[in-house]
């Protein structure tokens, strides 16, 4: 009558996809920025979805007075296609021997935390943290493939998360996390 449950997390990977763009025109509930603590906007993707959401966002993020590092806050969307806009700051890479890879785990985590509370079915995610702050991508695809997987497989409202790759090295550091060829 009913599916058996998934142990495998085979299911869960066949709701995660990287694609090449820009992550500001996708129509999908929530689209994720690589945020700052100030929340205040910056350059990369921050800096385009401030541009353009409009001004109401950043009326909207001073009202939240910041966000600490592994965490992430939501907002409407305002202008954009997509409803919502989680932002979560990424950890800046030094050596990967402070606490970058917990922390990058935890950024994913509460994201899809929030967006399951606000009923978000799909969603996008920058790579974040693999611009300015340096994380090396194999290594962040790696921890977004599995700590989102792993999310999905609690959460079966969740339907599509996509990763939006900006240059040919992050889609390819996201292909081979899907594919398993990176180790975990
Ligand atoms: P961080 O400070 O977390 O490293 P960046 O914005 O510098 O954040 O970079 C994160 C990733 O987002 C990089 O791979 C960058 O190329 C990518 N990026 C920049 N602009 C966009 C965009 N409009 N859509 C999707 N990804 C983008």
């Amino acid at each position: 009558m009913f599916p058996p449950p998934d142990h495998s997390g085979a299911a869960a990977r066949g709701r995660l996809a990287a694609i090449s763009g820009d992550i500001t025109g996708l129509k999908v509930d929530a689209i994720v920025n690589a945020a700052n603590t100030s929340l205040l906007g910056g350059g990369g993707v921050d800096g385009a979805i401030h541009r353009a959401a409009g001004p109401q966002l950043l009326a909207c993020c001073r009202a939240l007075g910041g966000c600490p590092t592994g965490d992430a806050r939501i907002t409407p969307a305002f202008e954009l296609s997509a409803r919502w806009i989680i932002h979560t700051v990424g950890p800046v890479w030094r050596d990967g021997r402070h606490g970058e890879p917990a922390l990058l785990a935890s950024c994913y985590r509460r994201s899809l935390e929030l967006a399951a509370a606000n009923s978000v079915r799909t969603i996008a995610f920058p790579a974040i943290s693999c611009g300015v702050y340096g994380y090396p991508a194999p290594q962040a695809a790696c921890i977004a493939v599995g700590e989102t997987a792993a999310f999905l497989k609690n959460h079966e409202s969740i339907e599509q998360i996509l990763f939006v790759c900006f240059s040919d090295d992050i889609l390819q550091a996201y292909q081979g996390a899907l594919a398993g060829r990176f180790g975990a």
